[in-house]
């Protein structure tokens, strides 16, 4: 490759707002066959708000609001911040927290107020012993319409549902279309539960996903795809905003953080997308296999 085109590709990156750290990145997109995608902050806007809250007797959605706004001024997850902002909008009394603990890929627990609190999403009732049957077919509605809906109880009784939602990028899905017809297969990875994964994945044109995924292990899934294309020279990009993606990126044979997501996710990328659109993963692909071709 010259080092020549190689620079002008870089600039031209430049020239839409595609950040390229290291040269041999643009080498190596014009090779990727495969994308893994964050769904939070990546695919969606990554600003969730809090659309509804659901109390069980003799639980107020009020007394709801504020225990698990109060929990969750503990915790720095983008969920967490929904549900603080949501609670300064209703001007609940905020309370201080006890014996926080975050529960990464399930929650959140604590003391407010003498009372113990879970909130999170159903492996951690159930982890906890707590039955979410009453909730379920609500849980399951909301989820449905690619909402979050976690699962909050108090002092170890089912109290209720606070539903986040986080809407898709208004350009997720075309960019997505242009990955796929630029031949790229597109895998989202994220933590939140199946259907709402199902759901955000459909919003997006997305057919495979897997949803559940711990923190630790989105890694793991891009290595996975790396092996099955290891023979035939094909490589595998990642796109994330998130300190749960930093090591997925770095694992990946491109990483494209976010350009408004966290340090570590930008600092673990190759590539640097100013725009904050899924646009950008697809035009650096393009420019690319352009640079690539005048090499030859
Ligand atoms: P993601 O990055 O996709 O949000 P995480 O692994 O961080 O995935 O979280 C997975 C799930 O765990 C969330 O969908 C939510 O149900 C629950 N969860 C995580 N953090 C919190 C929190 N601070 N408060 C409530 N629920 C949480
Ligand atoms: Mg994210």
């Amino acid at each position: 490759a010259t080092p020549m085109s190689v620079m002008v590709g870089v600039g031209k990156a430049a020239e839409l707002g595609i950040l390229i750290r290291k040269g041999d990145a643009l080498q190596q997109a014009s090779k990727l066959t495969t994308l893994v995608l964050d769904k939070t902050g990546t695919i969606t806007k990554g600003r969730p708000t809090v659309t509804e809250i659901v109390s069980l007797t003799p639980y107020t959605d009020a007394e709801l609001l504020t225990l698990a706004a109060s929990l969750e001024q503990a915790s720095e997850h983008p969920l967490a911040e929904a549900i603080v902002e949501f609670g300064k909008s209703k001007q609940v009394g905020f309370k201080t927290v006890d014996a926080f603990q975050a529960i990464p890929g399930h929650g959140v627990s604590g003391k407010v107020d003498d009372h113990a609190l879970l909130l999170g999403n159903e492996k951690l009732m159930t982890d906890n012993g707590l039955n979410i049957e009453s909730l379920a077919s609500k849980a399951k509605q909301l989820a449905e319409q690619g909402q979050t809906p976690m699962f909050m109880a108090i002092d170890n009784h089912l109290a209720g549902i606070i539903s986040v939602s986080d809407p898709i990028r208004s350009d997720s899905q075309a960019a997505i279309k242009r990955l796929h017809d630029l031949g790229i297969k597109v895998v989202m990875l994220t933590g939140d539960n199946r259907l709402t994964a199902q759901a955000i994945a459909q919003q997006a044109g997305i057919d495979e996903f897997h949803a559940e995924v711990l923190p630790e292990d989105k890694a793991e899934h891009v290595k996975q795809l790396q092996r099955l294309l290891y023979k035939s020279g094909h490589k595998v990009g990642m796109a994330g905003d998130g300190i749960n993606d930093a090591p997925a990126l770095a694992q990946s044979d491109v990483g494209f953080a976010i350009g408004t997501g966290t340090d570590v996710a930008i600092e673990s990328a190759e590539v640097t997308l100013m725009r904050s659109s899924l646009h950008g993963v697809a035009d650096a692909i393009e420019l690319s296999r352009a640079t690539l071709r005048n090499i030859k």
